[in-house]
């Protein structure tokens, strides 16, 4: 529809009385994609994005998890643009007509973050792993919200803004709402500069967000993997019904998730770690090592060779600080 005739349709609608719903609809132009919701607990659920690089699939390509109790809903992560959170919205709506009163969010990158301030507008506390605010000062984050207002284009737009935390987690804690308890816990800088994980303890559900990627590569973009290999150790999946990773479908063997992320994450480090102790060449190291586990998977050509040169270059890093 040509853009003159849709705002006169629009002057009109309002004119007639457009209900608060279908005003912001109008703020979010719809995304295109399918996105179907997955039950995985009493009480908890989740959408799945789909494989693919950041701006496929006008950007669903993240995970969101959201929990519902008899006072409100806690949602987990925002999804990649104010669209897919409204799409997300609505199909909380499906599920229950109760307020979402809080938004925990596992770590601040784009392809989380960018559809918050559709919660934040309707009320919602929004929940944030120390490390956001430094991210939310930082010039990549102004830098990439430019160029997603450019790729995500019309759903990333001049509306789409960041969203500061109202809380800020820097160690594990528990909340209750509506009877149904949670566990936030706080893994600090991993996958990025800080992460954390939301457990529905009376579901056993784990939302996980990007410390596990489930049947695709890791995007470790400026990660620190030596922690978040520690984090992954750390972490208890023997007694879960279902992990909710950040990218990938729900896995229902949380612990074969866990050590698919953590034989990556350990095999790079391996390979990068041994080639800047012989003083290897990168490019050597890369073409002899074997990554057949790995290239099967989504990603892998997307991602491969960026992770194993980031983690070259922080280990080379690490070896000259010492
Ligand atoms: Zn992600």
């Amino acid at each position: 529809m040509p853009k003159l005739k849709m705002w006169i349709l629009l002057l009109v609608t309002g004119f007639v009385g457009m209900n608060a719903a279908a005003a912001q609809q109008a703020d979010y132009p719809s995304s295109g994609v399918p996105m179907s919701l997955q039950q995985v607990g009493e009480h908890s659920y989740y959408v799945q994005g789909e494989a693919g690089i950041a701006t496929d699939n006008a950007g669903f390509i993240s995970n969101a998890g959201f929990v519902v109790t008899p006072k409100g809903v806690v949602v987990f992560d925002g999804l990649g643009s104010p669209s897919l959170g409204w799409q997300l919205r609505q199909l909380i709506r499906d599920v229950t007509d109760l307020p979402v009163v809080k938004v925990v969010v596992s770590h601040y990158h784009a392809d989380h973050i960018y559809g918050l301030q559709v919660f934040k507008d309707e009320g919602a506390q929004i929940v944030a792993p120390a490390g956001a605010l430094e991210y939310l000062q930082s010039t990549a984050a102004a830098e990439r919200l430019e160029e997603r207002r450019f790729s995500l284009d019309p759903w990333v737009n001049e509306q789409t803004r960041l969203v500061t935390p109202d809380q800020i987690i820097d160690t594990s804690t528990t909340f209750t709402l509506g009877g149904v308890e949670f566990r936030v816990d706080y893994l600090g800088a991993a996958h990025s500069d800080g992460d954390l994980t939301l457990y529905v303890v009376d579901d056993r559900v784990l939302y996980s967000g990007d410390i596990i990627f489930e049947g695709r590569v890791a995007y470790l973009g400026d990660a620190d993997t030596a922690h978040w290999l520690e984090a992954l150790e750390a972490m208890q999946t023997a007694n879960l019904a279902a992990l909710v990773p950040g990218h990938g479908p729900v896995a229902r063997r949380p612990n074969e998730a866990l050590a698919q992320t953590r034989s990556y994450l350990s095999y790079i480090r391996q390979v990068m770690g041994e080639a800047v102790e012989n003083m290897d060449e990168f490019a050597d190291a890369y073409e002899a090592a074997d990554w057949s586990a790995f290239e099967a998977l989504p990603a892998f050509e997307a991602a491969n060779r960026r992770n194993a040169y980031q983690v070259f270059l922080s280990m080379e890093a690490a070896s000259v600080g010492q």
